[in-house]
């Protein structure tokens, strides 16, 4: 076990009238409670107690339980003071048994603590965060599966595929004399490119999580007066949706957090791509493209006649950008909502925001590319898995290149296809931690609040 000091915190931040918890974890942690208590506690048992000051001053009555090691949160002897949620009073609890021999805990240090003692991979670690920073019911759902290792699950089945490509290469730089019998086998090409699909299917899996923990980033463009701000108003008028204004609001890009059944959207609002004509909107289209950069969405709002001209002043900013063109005011031409499809163009939706008819077919296709389609099955991710799972996937394509050009005698090299599948194998370990530097860790873990 890791052995460290004693760590205490106050592990809940509770409202008025609800209870609150202080975490103690570390080896002061049984005579701590024996201190408490005023006889041995028995492990995983809810004693009713007094909890006394040191004086023997009454603070509060509560419970109080004791999960030894190795079979409590952080792996290592824990012990949580149940009391009311008076911050004074959490305050005061905390002070006694930092008296009784813990010190204050930094942010995430019982998580930290968990997963230095095998509790917790690092990235059911970071779900846990991602659980308590949970914007909508969906990312919840996410991160729990991270969280029950879902996500940790995949990572392994990329790591043993990797692994048994590995080996087959190492072998080769074994034998130099058998070396492009060994690459030119078939089974190994196949495993190579099976671990393509793989990741790439992981890294598509990921993408959707850190959208659906983070929630989708979508930019409003369109012309002025095309009706963004009233199409922004229909979308959060109706009661299903919640909008708050998210601190940090320029008058130039708003940005609102919209809840749609579940699922969170976080919408600017820009000034629109207009050519400037003075200093301000020249700011202000800078920030309108550097928005439109950052999202997963652009939302250009046009009409039926516009909309070709206007999607290629959004293309000529963003090429790679998913667009959903929304074509307003179909009141003022009599024409019915519809979802316009077709191969050649972005999904079209016409629309009128002013009469709110075909609102719910936008709102219903904001939600289902939020969610990433099936929000069931995904779990919580981070930028960082992504960027890690990246450069797995270009290791693999490097050492699947050398592979390749040994066996059509082409001059491929083991050595550098070991070399990559080698920092593969650093890439998918920094995803559940197996190695890390501390400096990551750091970076991880103080990411979280205290008490966590
Ligand atoms: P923005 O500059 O793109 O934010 O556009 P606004 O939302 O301010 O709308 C510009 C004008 O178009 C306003 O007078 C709106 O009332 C009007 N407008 C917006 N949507 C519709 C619509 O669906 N039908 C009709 N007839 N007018 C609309």
């Amino acid at each position: 076990m890791h052995v460290a000091d004693t760590i205490a915190a106050v592990a809940t931040a509770p409202g008025a009238g609800g209870v609150g918890i202080v975490r103690v974890s570390g080896t002061q942690a049984g005579a701590i409670a024996r201190a408490l208590l005023g006889r041995a506690p028995r492990a995983r048992h809810a004693h009713y107690t007094a909890l006394r000051e040191a004086d023997g001053a009454l603070l509060d009555q509560g419970l109080l339980l004791w999960f030894p090691a190795p079979h409590s949160y952080t792996g290592e002897d824990v012990l949580e003071l149940h009391a009311h949620g008076s911050p004074i009073l959490l305050d005061l609890l905390l002070r006694r048994v930092c008296a009784l021999g813990a010190r204050p805990a930094r942010a995430g240090e019982f998580s930290e603590r968990a997963y230095l003692n095998g509790k917790l991979d690092l990235a059911q670690a970071e779900a846990i965060a991602d659980l308590i920073a949970a914007g909508s019911e969906a990312a919840v759902h996410a991160a729990q599966r991270a969280l029950a290792g879902v996500f940790s699950a995949r990572v392994n089945e990329l790591q043993a595929l990797l692994t048994g490509a590995r080996v087959q290469i190492e072998a080769a730089l074994d034998f130099p004399d058998e070396e492009l019998e060994l690459l030119a086998d078939p089974a190994l090409l196949a495993a190579l490119a099976e671990l393509r699909v793989q990741v790439a299917a992981v890294l598509a899996e990921a993408r959707r999580g850190v959208r659906l923990a983070r929630g989708m980033s979508v930019v409003l463009v369109g012309r002025p007066n095309t009706g963004k701000s009233s199409l922004l108003n229909a979308l959060a008028g109706e009661d299903r949706a919640i909008v708050t204004a998210v601190p940090g609001t320029t008058r130039d890009v708003l940005r609102l957090e919209l809840q749609l059944d579940g699922v969170s959207l976080d919408l600017a609002d820009t000034a629109g791509l207009r050519a400037a004509r003075d200093a301000i909107e020249r700011e202000g289209t800078r920030r309108a493209l550097a928005a439109l950069a950052d999202a997963d969405l652009a939302l250009l709002v046009s009409d039926a006649e516009h909309w070709i001209d206007d999607l290629a002043a959004v293309r000529a900013h963003a090429p790679d950008m998913a667009v959903l063109v929304v074509l307003n005011k179909i009141d003022l031409l009599g024409q019915p909502a519809a979802r316009i499809e077709d191969a050649a163009s972005p999904l079209r939706i016409a629309l009128s925001a002013r009469s709110g008819a075909g609102v719910d077919l936008l709102r219903a296709e904001l939600r289902r590319r939020a969610s990433g389609g099936d929000t069931d099955t995904a779990y919580s991710a981070r930028t960082r898995h992504v960027l890690a799972l990246q450069r797995a996937a270009a290791e693999i394509e490097a050492a699947s290149f050398e592979v390749q050009h040994a066996a059509a005698r082409q001059g491929g090299l083991a050595e550098l296809a070991a070399e990559a599948l080698r920092r593969a194998q650093q890439a998918f370990d920094e995803l559940t931690g197996t190695h890390s530097s501390e400096d990551l860790l750091d970076a991880i873990f103080s990411s979280f609040c205290i008490g966590k």
